[in-house]
């Protein structure tokens, strides 16, 4: 048995903003933008769109403020613009950060109380969702075709949230935004991707012959492309691929979620200030080793076309993936790897894993 369903209209191109222009004005007369310190402006989204909002008259508020890894704090703040502005829609632009800021404050922005701990708590809040517009800046998140939002508490914990309302109504793909990347937010981002690809599948077990054919679709444009990078990088026909994989390991996701890889990246990122992609690759082989002495065949296709475990981990020692360290104490080894132990994704991941094997996970990347 199996389902597949993506409410979000996806259109891909370069210069598809204004080749889609008429849509833009669709949505109403008064957007709210939100997007990172200098991604929109950076990757020309900005100068696209500005353009096109004034020529409509559409009223625009930019909320330029996302950091890395959002906060609650930021999201409240986006949404408190709601009780002085009569948003129709919001339009968010940048990588994974500031799409999932985006998504959070076009829901707690219509919500009564502007609290980001509620979204824990009902469903409620979803309810009167603006219309979300995603620009992707990035090839990695997949956020602009998920329905998750994946935001940093007050506690410095990522918490993710997820809801139907929370996918985008609109994700506008123009491989051109991304060519201002450079080389090694290029491969963390691409390495997120590439995550989500295979943990998917993991799941999915070739169940679902559509996320199977995306999967097996995205890891193989993703393995053709992350290598040798450095002279592709201003190449729009490279940008374009890891683009469209980025997008389909996004469909991958919104079909059967992550594994414990993302949960044991989440500290790292937290805490350490490690790129979210770096921090699912430093796990991706030990843990997909442990999973392999109980299912191979299960691991075996979800990394295809990679034909065995060891022509993956060669991938990603050509990407230098093994050479990265850190500093953690024992005190962060244990707490994290106990709250592993009582993860929700642990019970979702198949293979069996216990709080050594965590400790161990932490250990082999400690310095
Ligand atoms: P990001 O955190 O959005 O951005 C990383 C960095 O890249 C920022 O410094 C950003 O600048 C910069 N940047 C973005 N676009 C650029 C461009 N075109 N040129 C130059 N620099 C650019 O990165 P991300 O990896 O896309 O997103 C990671 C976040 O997404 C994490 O919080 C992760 O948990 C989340 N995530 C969400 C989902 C989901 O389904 N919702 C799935 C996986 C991951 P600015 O600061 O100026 O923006
Ligand atoms: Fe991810």
């Amino acid at each position: 048995m199996w389902n597949y369903n993506i409410p979000v209209k996806i259109f891909q191109g370069e210069k598809i903003l204004s080749e889609k222009k008429e849509l833009l004005n669709s949505f109403g007369k008064n957007a709210l933008l939100v997007t990172g310190r200098n991604s929109a402006k950076l990757s020309g989204v900005l100068d696209d769109l500005l353009k096109i909002l004034k020529e409509y008259k559409i009223q625009f508020y930019i909320f330029d403020r996302v950091e890395e890894n959002p906060s609650y704090d930021t999201v409240e703040m986006g949404a408190a613009l709601f009780d002085e502005h009569d948003f129709d829609f919001v339009i968010a632009i940048g990588g994974g950060s500031p799409i999932d800021a985006g998504k959070a404050i076009a829901a707690l922005g219509t919500y009564y109380k502007h609290d980001a701990y509620l979204f824990n708590e009902s469903d409620d809040i979803y309810k009167n969702t603006l219309p979300i517009i995603a620009i992707p800046t990035t090839s990695g998140s997949g956020s602009e075709i998920t329905p998750y939002s994946i935001l940093t508490n007050r506690e410095n914990k990522k918490k993710g949230i997820q809801s139907n309302r929370l996918f985008p109504t609109v994700a506008f793909l123009d491989p051109r935004y991304t060519t201002t990347l450079n080389e090694s937010l290029t491969i963390s981002t691409g390495l997120d991707a590439l995550t989500h690809s295979i943990e998917g599948e993991l799941k999915n077990n070739g169940t679902n012959p559509v996320i199977k054919s995306l999967s097996l679709k995205s890891t193989t444009m993703i393995k053709g492309n992350l290598t040798d990078i450095q002279k592709k990088l201003s190449s729009i026909k490279f940008r374009k691929d890891l683009q469209e994989a980025s997008a389909m390991a996004g469909i991958v996701i919104s079909h059967f979620g992550t594994t414990i890889i993302h949960s044991a990246g989440y500290p790292l990122s937290s805490f350490k200030k490690v790129k979210h992609g770096i921090a699912n690759s430093v796990f991706f082989i030990d843990v997909l080793e442990r999973i392999s002495q109980t299912e191979e065949k299960r691991v075996l296709n979800a990394i295809e076309p990679f034909v065995s475990l060891q022509e993956l981990k060669n991938f990603f020692i050509n990407l230098d993936i093994d050479k990265y360290k850190f500093d953690l104490s024992d005190e962060e080894i244990q707490k994290w790897s106990e709250e592993l132990v009582i993860s929700q994704k642990r019970k979702k991941t198949p293979g069996e894993f216990d709080l050594e094997f965590y400790k161990s996970l932490y250990n082999k990347i400690r310095k």
